[in-house]
């Protein structure tokens, strides 16, 4: 057998550095601001998050070492396959040669433990003895929950009321953790009573959960509980480049030059900036590349949404942040990508695209699944309904390659498999599912918010 279908990386040969892109981005990033319009110091972050983490969310540092201990509990399923899709690119008849990093080999089944047992590993050293998240579709909630089992620490997950609802699988894996998973809006937390009194029926939202979960850690008496998120934010971004720089050291061994198109799908934008940051190292300094950034049409963050400050949550708990944004208010069309749902993304992310670095896509969700049945039945693994959009793309791109009989080379990330979003498919599979795109009212009704806030430098 002379293909290599995988190629690995020994665990030695793990990376032991992050890469922090602040270090690199061209342009000046807009910080985040308090409620009085002013920069936040970090003593600003401190009841919500610990002061390790916070110092890495302001860091400017290029590189910052991972610790021994999570590089161990990274070693559970680290370093991750990088695979070539020979039968995909056979199925399609392309030229280009077809790369993907298999984040789906997680216990969680996605990218997400990557910082997961980083925030629990700096919680813990900090003196933390609980945490408390939301999640959306659930993948946060049992990474997180997977996460703190390992370092003996309490878990308190609010998951959105219709994936609850939805996909009692997911809160199943959390309570095999030791986790705690309840549907919110709850009437656990102010916010939740708040919001049950006016819409009873809500089917909920991550800015509804997210405000939760703040809320249930800075009003713990004990001071001994922090908030995790599980994307958007820079050290979440930061944690994920583990990703990309496998992936770059795994292509090197194959004498692989550097890829020409690089895909990931964006909610928050941490599997896209983990795959992707350590290869716009190389795009800032000369390379050339493009780099897709693929949301669903119903959830139009970065192709429609405007660059803007905008809270993170529907109570406004989180500072401003400079971002593309729908609006904090955003309650999103229930479409089945659960993980593509947040009203806001990285602003990270969002500096990329600000800046020419990154090219954002909006998918409809036929053609994503489409593209994920076309995937699980040649190469097998059936993906996340999320990860189908990188797929959906991964494909316009192969067939471009053949019309132009170019021999490109893709990679994208294989952020999660979808073992527990069957019910999506099946739905699919019985014609139930419609393309939506936002409408022009919702649109306007959503964002009109974002003109109460300042301006950020564009
Ligand atoms: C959560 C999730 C996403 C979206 O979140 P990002 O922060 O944008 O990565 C994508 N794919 C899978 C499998 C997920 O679980």
């Amino acid at each position: 057998m002379t293909k290599r279908k995988k190629i690995f990386l020994e665990e030695h040969e793990m990376p032991r550095q992050w890469y922090n892109i602040a270090a690199d981005l061209p342009g000046t990033l807009n910080p985040p601001l308090g409620p009085d319009g002013n920069p936040i110091g970090p003593e600003m972050l401190a009841p919500v998050f610990p002061m390790n983490l916070i110092e890495q969310e302001v860091s400017s540092e290029r590189w910052i070492d991972i610790p021994e201990k999570v590089l161990e509990m990274l070693a559970i399923w680290r370093p991750a396959p990088l695979v070539r899709a020979y039968a995909l690119e056979e199925a399609l008849g392309t030229p280009a040669r077809i790369y993907y990093k298999n984040e789906s080999v997680s216990p969680a089944g996605s990218h997400k433990p990557n910082t997961a047992v980083a925030q629990a590993y700096y919680n813990k050293e900090f003196g933390i003895k609980k945490l408390t998240t939301e999640t959306g579709a659930g993948q946060w909630g049992s990474a997180l929950s997977f996460a703190c089992s390992l370092l003996g620490l309490e878990c308190k997950v609010f998951m959105v009321r219709v994936s609850f609802d939805q996909k009692p699988f997911r809160k199943m894996m959390m309570e095999a953790w030791g986790g705690t998973c309840i549907p919110s809006p709850s009437d656990q937390t102010q916010a939740g009573r708040n919001v049950l009194a006016e819409f009873p029926d809500t089917p909920g939202s991550l800015g509804i959960a997210i405000s939760e979960a703040i809320e249930a850690a800075v009003t713990d008496p004990t001071g001994e509980t922090r908030y995790s998120l599980g994307s958007v934010l820079n050290h979440v971004m930061l944690h994920q480049t583990i990703i990309g720089l496998e992936a770059k050291k795994q292509l090197k061994k194959i004498n692989e030059k550097l890829p020409d198109v690089i895909i990931g799908c964006a909610g928050g934008g941490s599997n896209f900036a983990g795959i992707s940051f350590p290869f716009i190292q190389d795009k800032i300094n000369g390379a050339e590349m493009e780099i897709i950034a693929v949301e669903p049409a119903s959830c139009p963050t970065l192709t429609k949404a405007p660059f803007a400050y905008d809270h993170g949550d529907i109570a406004k708990m989180t500072p401003l942040l400079a971002m593309n944004s729908l609006g904090h208010g955003f309650i999103p069309p229930p479409i089945h990508a659960g993980g593509l749902r947040y009203h806001g993304m990285s602003p990270l992310v969002s500096h990329a695209v600000k800046e020419g670095l990154v090219t954002p896509q909006a998918l409809h969700q036929l053609e994503c699944y489409e593209a994920g049945v076309i995937f699980a039945r040649s190469e097998g693994i059936i993906p996340a309904p999320e990860t189908n959009h990188a797929i959906a793309s991964v494909i316009r791109e192969a067939n471009k390659a053949k019309e132009e009989g170019k021999e490109k080379v893709i990679l994208f990330n294989f952020s999660g498999h979808g073992l527990m979003d069957l019910v999506g498919y099946d739905k699919y599979f019985n014609g139930e599912l419609k393309d939506h795109n936002l409408s022009p009212e919702d649109y306007e009704k959503f964002t009109a918010v974002l003109k109460n806030h300042p301006s950020p430098i564009l």
